[in-house]
């Protein structure tokens, strides 16, 4: 065995296995994908009105303590749970925004994110990273939402809020917004499409990015609104290069299905 592996063992070890198996008289069990979270009612009920109700109706009386959450993930609710969870007086990080290699490692207070790259070791973020990142924090919302657990909430719009003040590109304008759709954050989408208005250079840039995005049909107008806004502004002589791209916009408009709405642009 390597030392590295040796090394990879001894951590393993330190670190009591919390949530995979029964601990510190947990006792309920969760289970999501098929795999099981081992959780307490008490710490549930107290942040979760939806969890004290399903704690304290028939479950009470059931013998085997085991809910099915049907459709959720599991990666999700382990997070929803971390999150929860208060160890050592540690508020759990949000691994947003940070590179895969930081993501595997723990990591204790707050770390502030330079503009377009990782949090903690200032590595580069590609666009791909980043959306997946969002998404996270899309279904974690969804799930706290769905359960109400306002302590998740609060934080997890804390850190849009964040993001949205040091957008970084189109791409991740473009999956905040996406964000602010399933959301239904009005404030955050506000704020993406006025960035935009100051990025969104081409029809051909806009199609991009909406590719493989979940943007409503009313937002892909107010995008295309947004891209005319930006061509005429620069528009000094009606012959110029950004004629073509105001006819394609135009034409874009003029051929608009409501069958494409809420799906994604293929
Ligand atoms: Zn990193």
């Amino acid at each position: 065995m390597s030392e590295s592996k040796e090394n990879e063992k001894i951590e393993e070890q330190k670190e009591p296995a919390r949530f995979t198996q029964p601990w510190k008289n947990s006792d309920v069990v969760l289970v999501a994908e098929e795999k099981e979270i081992h959780v307490h009612s008490t710490t549930l009920s107290m942040v979760s009105p939806v969890f004290e109700a399903m704690f304290n109706g028939s479950f009470k009386e059931s013998k085997t303590k085991k809910v099915t959450l049907e459709g959720k993930s599991y990666d999700t609710l382990m997070y929803v749970m971390k999150m929860i969870y208060p160890f050592d007086n540690i508020k759990f990080e949000f691994d947003s925004l940070v590179c895969e290699t930081c993501e595997t490692k723990e990591s204790n207070g707050l770390i502030y994110s330079t503009k377009g790259s990782c949090r903690r070791c200032n590595a580069g973020l590609s666009n791909p990273r980043i959306q997946h990142l969002v998404r996270r924090l899309q279904g974690l919302y969804l799930l706290a939402n769905e359960y109400m657990i306002d302590v998740v909430l609060d934080q997890v719009k804390c850190e849009l809020t964040r993001q949205s003040k040091q957008i970084m590109n189109m791409y991740h304008a473009f999956d905040l917004l996406e964000t602010a759709e399933v959301t239904q954050l009005e404030e955050l989408k506000t704020t993406c499409l006025h960035f935009s208005k100051s990025y969104l250079s081409s029809y051909t840039l806009m199609n991009q990015l909406l590719t493989n995005r979940k943007i409503s049909l009313e937002t892909q107008l107010r995008l295309k609104g947004v891209l005319l806004t930006y061509i005429l502004a620069r528009t000094s002589n009606p012959g110029g290069s950004y004629l073509n791209e105001m006819k394609q916009v135009a034409d874009d408009f003029s051929t608009i299905s409501l069958e494409k709405s809420h799906k994604a642009v293929q």
